[in-house]
């Protein structure tokens, strides 16, 4: 998590996940060490229902890195896009619960590298517009950036 004067973003909307299996089903559980309070993105999930992407294909579980293949779809020769993402109506297919409301990553600990580049950039002034865009696509009103 990184801070933004009193913007405080974590990279995606989660704090963290764990699974559990039960009855031999895998169970998504999202782990809470943020409160709402604290971090908006928990209660958001915008920015991954509002852009496309997209990283190289070396980050998937196949060529040796962590996303999940089933949750890609390949672009070109190199690089792999989150399933979802593309779409008209953009929203990657790991993001769990209802935007605005309460959201986690199906895939926080294998996400990949834009997911986890967004906030620390933002923190340096590349992303905060782009997460107030992501933002009022989906009626959210604007979160302040101010100097900590
Ligand atoms: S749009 Fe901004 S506040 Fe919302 S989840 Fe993404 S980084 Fe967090
Ligand atoms: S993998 Fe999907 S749900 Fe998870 S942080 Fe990236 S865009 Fe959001």
């Amino acid at each position: 998590m990184v801070c933004l004067g009193r913007l405080i973003l974590a990279p995606g909307p989660v704090a963290g996940l764990a699974r559990r299996k039960e009855n031999g089903k895998s169970l998504c559980i999202p782990i809470v060490t943020h409160t709402v309070m604290d971090n908006p993105c928990l209660s958001c999930g915008a920015c991954c229902a509002a852009f496309r992407v997209t990283f190289h294909s070396s980050e998937l579980e196949s060529e040796g890195g962590r996303v999940p293949d089933g949750l890609a779809d390949m672009e070109g020769r190199e690089h792999a896009r989150l399933k979802g993402t593309d779409y008209a109506s953009p929203r990657c297919l790991a993001l769990c619960g209802k935007i605005g409301e309460k959201v986690w990553c199906g895939i926080y600990s294998e996400r990949p590298s834009p997911c986890r580049e967004f906030a620390p950039l933002a923190e340096i002034g590349n992303y905060a517009s782009a997460c107030n865009r992501a933002r009022a696509r989906h009626g959210l009103p604007e979160l302040p950036v101010v100097d900590g």
